[in-house]
C-alpha cells in the first residue's frame, strides 16, 4: 500500500455531490499538487484528508492504518490555510508554539522547536511581532512555522500563496520548494495557478467536478494529456 491512501472516496453535502469516486495513491515524500477548477472539491478533499470533514464513502489511510476516524489532532497531518488563521492578539511566537502549549509540552522544547521553525523560515527577527506588524509573506510563513513545530507526516497546503503579490508568490514557491528538500516531508498542495503546480509538483492531479481526470508527473500530462480537460488545464497543444 502507499504512504497515503485514498480509496474510492466519495463525499455529498446534502443532494450536491462534490467528491466522486477518488482513487489516488501518494509515496512517502512526494509533493503532490491538486489543480482544478473553483469549486471541484480540492479543498473537500484536503479537509477529509486532514479530518476537519468526515466521507460519505471510501476510505482514507496513512502508513497502513485507516484514519477515517481518527481525530485530526491524531494524524500527524498539519494544515497551512490561504487565510493564515493567526490569532491576532498572539505574536510570533505564541502563534507559532500555539499547538505545543495546548499539549502542555516543556517550556524547553517548546523554545527549541519554535527556534528550529524560526531559523528555517528566517522569522528569527520577528518572534515578538503580532500579525498586524507582518507583511503577507511574513504571515504566511508564521502559519508555515506553526505546523512544522507539529512534525506532521504530511503538510496540506490549501492556496497557501494566493493573498500574495505575483513577486513574492514566486519568492515563497522557491521558499516551499526548499522547505520540502530540507524536511522531506510528505507535501499535499492546492492551487489554481499553472505554473506554480508545474514548477512544485513531483505529481500532479487534475480535478474536474468531483473527479481526479489524471495524475501523473506534469511532464507526462502535458506530453500525454488523457483529455481535453487535462490538455487545457496544463496548457497543452495537444
Ligand atoms: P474547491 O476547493 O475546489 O474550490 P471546495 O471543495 O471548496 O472546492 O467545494 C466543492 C463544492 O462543495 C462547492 O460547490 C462548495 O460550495 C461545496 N461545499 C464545500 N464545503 C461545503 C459545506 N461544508 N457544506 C455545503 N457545501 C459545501
Ligand atoms: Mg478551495
Amino acid at each position: 500500500m502507499a504512504f497515503l491512501d485514498i480509496k474510492a472516496v466519495s463525499k455529498s453535502f446534502g443532494a450536491q455531490s462534490v467528491l466522486k469516486d477518488v482513487d489516488l495513491s501518494i509515496e512517502r515524500g512526494e509533493f503532490v499538487v491538486f489543480v482544478g477548477p473553483s469549486g471541484c472539491g480540492k479543498s473537500t478533499l484536503l479537509r477529509i484528508i486532514t479530518g476537519l470533514e468526515t466521507v460519505s464513502s471510501g476510505t482514507i489511510s496513512i502508513e497502513d492504518e485507516v484514519v477515517n476516524d481518527v481525530e485530526p489532532a491524531k494524524r500527524g497531518t498539519a494544515m497551512v490555510f490561504q487565510s493564515y488563521a493567526l490569532y491576532p492578539h498572539m505574536t510570533t511566537f505564541q502563534n507559532v508554539s500555539f499547538s505545543l502549549r495546548m499539549a502542555h509540552r516543556p517550556r524547553a522544547m517548546i523554545a527549541d522547536k519554535v527556534q528550529k521553525a524560526a531559523a528555517i523560515l528566517r522569522l528569527d527577527t520577528l518572534l515578538e511581532r503580532k500579525p498586524g506588524q507582518l507583511s503577507g509573506g511574513q504571515k504566511q510563513r508564521v502559519a508555515i512555522g506553526r505546523a512544522i513545530v507539529r512534525e506532521p507526516r504530511v503538510f496540506l497546503f490549501d492556496e497557501p500563496l494566493s493573498n500574495l503579490d505575483a513577486e513574492l508568490r514566486v519568492q515563497m514557491r522557491a521558499e516551499l520548494m526548499d522547505l520540502h528538500r530540507r524536511l522531506g516531508t510528505t507535501m499535499i498542495y492546492v492551487t489554481h495557478d499553472q505554473v506554480e503546480a508545474m514548477t512544485l509538483a513531483d505529481k500532479m492531479v487534475v480535478m474536474h467536478a468531483g473527479r481526479v481526470q489524471q495524475a501523473g508527473k506534469p511532464l507526462d500530462l502535458y506530453d500525454d494529456p488523457d483529455n481535453r480537460f487535462v490538455a487545457g488545464f496544463v496548457g497543452s497543444p495537444k
